[in-house]
């Protein structure tokens, strides 16, 4: 589940982004106060940082342009007032990743947070280096796997199944969402290729594949990684 945090002194909007948010299936931290906000950011355990301009305590340009220089890689997206709209490109130059003017449409802003949470999923994993999984120790970077510490053989396909698996953990994932999104909207399935990888997986990761505690089967629906 992605985590996003909210950085907005006008309690109205906060609350309504946050309500908004959290019924779009995000995990949502609020904060009302740029420094507080400043402060949760080099926290970086946030995907995406909502960030107004005009903050009590220090303004969005400065926290933006302050974690940048701490940094921190996490996506921002700065909400600036009509008439601030001469600083957009001042907020871009100081590491801001895309802005919206108020008032804006809700419909708008959740396009934007998913193409930059899209964009930044391939930088999250590089920044994470190498994950931990079960038995297995993973490098998405360069396609290195181990389990129990030996390197194991694993093809591009079933990284990028993995991939999927650990950038949507936690959540449930269907077969046709993991044919698509690995094997691509064209590929015509045999219904077996995603059992087939998830068995893969499962003598890698897990410790008793017949009790599967990592990649869990939810019947009728897919599967899910639990970390
Ligand atoms: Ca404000």
């Amino acid at each position: 589940m992605y985590r996003i945090l909210v950085v907005e002194d006008e309690q109205a909007m906060l609350l309504g982004l946050r309500d908004n948010l959290e019924f779009e299936g995000y995990k949502v931290d609020i904060a009302d106060d740029g420094l507080i906000g400043h402060n949760l950011i080099l926290e970086s355990r946030h995907d995406l940082v909502i960030l107004d301009v005009m903050l009590p305590s220090m303004s969005g340009f400065d926290v933006c342009k302050n974690v940048r220089s701490k940094g921190i890689t996490t996506p921002i997206l700065l909400l600036t007032a009509k008439g601030e709209e001469i600083d957009k490109v001042l907020g871009l130059e100081l590491g801001a990743d895309d802005y919206m003017t108020k008032p804006f449409s809700l419909r708008e802003l959740l396009a934007r947070i998913k193409a930059i949470l899209r964009r930044s999923v391939g930088n999250s994993i590089v920044k994470e280096d190498t994950i931990i999984i079960g038995n297995m120790k993973v490098n998405f970077a360069n396609y290195e796997a181990l389990c129990n510490d030996e390197a194991i053989k694993m093809s591009h396909k079933e990284f990028e199944f993995l991939r999927y698996l650990w950038d949507h953990q936690n959540e449930v994932v269907s077969r046709d969402d993991l044919l698509d999104n690995v094997w691509g909207t064209d590929y015509v399935p045999l219904s077996r290729t995603v059992d087939n990888f998830i068995l893969k997986l499962r003598q890698k990761v897990e410790r008793d594949t017949n009790n599967p505690t990592i990649i869990i089967t939810v019947h009728g629906v897919g599967y899910k990684l639990i970390n």
